[in-house]
């Protein structure tokens, strides 16, 4: 098992494949001036697949798709068939807006996707349009009924939530748990850049805590289920007889970096060390130059060890990557 330099183990990679997206949540993307990558700068599947690889060989065992929105990419399939070719038996997700999987739920689990997170910030059909920008609510509960006849199960569904905007709308996400098999996680929102999303983030985060009061205030209590795994970064929940449980992802109010166990590629193949710290390696340039599948592996390692611990959104400290640039 791969360890950093305090000792955490990271065996989980999140591979962005794609920094554009058909939506503009307004904590992640500005309607406009957006530059994206040029596609000769994004790694293809073939790159993506290699460092897969050199990740299984260093002991990494999870992998998590993602973007921008992962399934504007054309080669998505492409993409999920190479990194399932490097593990046979490695867990991948990948996390979307859901509103392109009825085209492609069944191709992307045949091609050794094991499930999806979704993503959707409220379930009132005028509030998504002002929070998840150019969403479609029924698009997206199409995508999550793709997801699950596909049988990319169990669902998870990740809900951002932003004071003023859609804080009053958890209690309905919270009670679709009561009947349904989701796992319901809200993440307070963190700031990215130094955009205007970052203000927006700044002012609008509302804490797990407040949101646990405002739903066991109507749906009862919440009684804690035990972690699946001890990086687990969801604290997770159930309601009084509920199917789903209800998670709260707390970057803000509760870091969980002591028990960190990722490491994140971005779509132009740059290692990235944490989330909210610009720390990174450049692995794009070492493929492109000719490494093989040894030289990636020596290059994770000497990069892992260097990750760092703990960030500093208290002192006002960030990425200066967007969020859409990281994928989550
Ligand atoms: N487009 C896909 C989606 O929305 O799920 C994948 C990429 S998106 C960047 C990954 C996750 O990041 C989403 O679940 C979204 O809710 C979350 N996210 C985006 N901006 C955020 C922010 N400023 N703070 C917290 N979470 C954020
Ligand atoms: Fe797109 Fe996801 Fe960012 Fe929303 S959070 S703009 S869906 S990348």
């Amino acid at each position: 098992m791969p360890r950093d330099g305090h000792g955490r183990i990271i065996d989980y990679l999140r591979i962005s494949v794609m920094d554009r997206c058909n939506l503009r949540c307004s904590y992640c993307m500005p309607m406009e001036g957006l530059r994206f990558l040029p596609e000769d700068e994004l790694l293809t599947a073939q790159e993506i697949s290699l460092v897969a690889r050199a990740a299984v060989r260093c002991g990494f065992r999870k992998f998590r798709i993602t973007g921008g929105e992962p399934t504007l990419r054309k080669d998505l399939i492409e993409v999920v068939a190479g990194i399932r070719a490097a593990s046979p038996d490695a867990e991948i997700g990948m996390t979307t807006n859901g509103i392109l999987l009825p085209g492609m739920a069944i191709a992307l689990r045949q091609a050794g996707l094991n499930r999806v997170n979704i993503h959707i910030d409220t379930l009132d059909e005028i509030r998504i349009r002002q929070v998840m920008r150019l969403a479609d609510l029924n698009k997206i509960l199409a995508g999550i009924e793709a997801a699950e006849q596909a049988g990319l199960v169990p669902i998870k569904i990740n809900s951002v939530v932003v004071r003023g905007e859609n804080d009053d709308d958890v209690v309905e996400l919270a009670r679709q748990t009561l009947t349904r098999p989701w796992g319901v996680r809200f993440i307070e929102l963190m700031p990215f850049g130094d955009g205007e999303e970052a203000q927006t983030a700044r002012d609008g985060v509302v804490s797990s805590a407040e949101l646990m009061k405002r739903i066991t205030a109507t749906l009862g209590e919440l009684e804690p289920v035990a972690a699946s795994h001890p990086s687990d970064e969801c604290r997770n929940f159930r309601l009084p007889d509920a199917v789903g449980t209800v998670g709260f992802i707390s970057p803000v109010s509760d870091p969980f970096c002591s028990s960190c166990s990722r490491v994140r590629l971005s779509a132009e193949g740059r290692l990235l060390l944490c989330l909210l710290r610009d720390d990174e390696a450049d692995l794009r340039s070492l493929i492109r130059s000719g490494a093989g599948v040894v030289q990636i592996q020596e290059a994770l390692e000497a990069a892992i060890l260097l990750k760092p611990v703990g960030h500093s959104l208290a002192d006002g400290i960030t990425a200066s990557r967007r969020m859409h640039q990281i994928g989550g």
